[in-house]
């Protein structure tokens, strides 16, 4: 292990529209981004703690001022490809449609490389790394180590960064004993005191990796013709107004925990020197 990456916590939000990125991208379907991602950013600023935005490139158009806001931050941007379609289900043609729109889209918003992707719902396609490779990625944070039925089976996820075709991947870790990715919302749901219980027994790895999505942060509202499975439904209609106790509380102990937060390129870099 890189020695200057032990005890290093990333902390990445999905940028999409609300209700999962399942609805069209417009200025009324992104008030997880309008009202949640600036008390996120809130939270970050009390530690310091710098952020990676993976951005669906279909509401770059309407999150011009998020998006200046976070370089201002020095935080770091990458992609969540151009729609939040299911990639395993698209065609090559489409995939690197996907990865090309939206790193060129985000490129133009910017001003910066774009470097890093993470899939929709963390669903890997087949071929992912050659064609990031195709596309001009350096890197892929798709690998959600645990298990959600129909999404992804991920038991034995390395724990630190690896190469895979040339790509380097930063996998999620799972929660302690759990066998569920870092998410907030996870957190939230059972509690950080039990997560805290729990890696008393099952420590957290050098490199933690929490992920969080701007609509985790605002009441859920209701939308029509929308079909949403139960559990989704479940997920986004809970009370929502402890999860920036939750986020604020998790980045403290994380701190206390002695985990200095940096950006997921800002750990790429430090893999490629060593
Ligand atoms: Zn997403």
């Amino acid at each position: 292990m890189n020695q200057k990456l032990s005890k290093t916590a990333i902390i990445s939000i999905d940028v999409e529209t609300d209700w999962g990125g399942r609805l069209p991208a417009s200025t009324e379907t992104i008030r997880g981004v309008k009202v949640g991602l600036p008390k996120i950013f809130e939270i970050l600023n009390q530690y310091q703690c710098p952020a990676t935005l993976f951005i669906n490139g279909e509401i770059v158009p309407y999150i011009q001022e998020e998006i200046n806001i976070s370089i201002q931050k020095k935080f770091e941007i990458g992609s969540h490809g151009f729609t939040h379609r299911k990639m395993p289900e698209l065609s090559k043609d489409e995939i690197i449609k996907e990865l090309a729109k939206s790193k060129a889209i985000l490129e133009e918003y910017t001003g910066q490389k774009i470097r890093g992707f993470r899939a929709p719902q963390a669903r890997i396609p087949e071929g992912l790394y050659q064609y990031l490779k195709q596309t001009n990625y350096e890197y892929d944070s798709s690998v959600f180590a645990g298990k959600m039925p129909s999404r992804f089976n991920n038991q034995n996820v390395p724990i630190e960064p690896y190469l895979q075709d040339n790509i380097w991947e930063i996998p999620v870790n799972s929660l302690p004993l759990i066998p569920l990715p870092m998410g907030l919302l996870w957190i939230d749901l059972f509690q950080l005191s039990l997560i805290q219980l729990l890696s008393s027994v099952s420590p957290l790895p050098p490199i933690v990796q929490v992920y969080m999505h701007p609509f985790d942060f605002i009441p859920a509202y209701s939308v029509e013709d929308l079909s949403i499975p139960w559990g989704a439904k479940v997920w986004y209609t809970r009370q929502q107004g402890s999860a920036l106790k939750t986020l604020n509380c998790l980045l403290y102990w994380l701190q206390q925990l002695g985990y200095t937060f940096r950006t997921a390129g800002d750990v790429i870099n430090s893999c490629s020197m060593s």
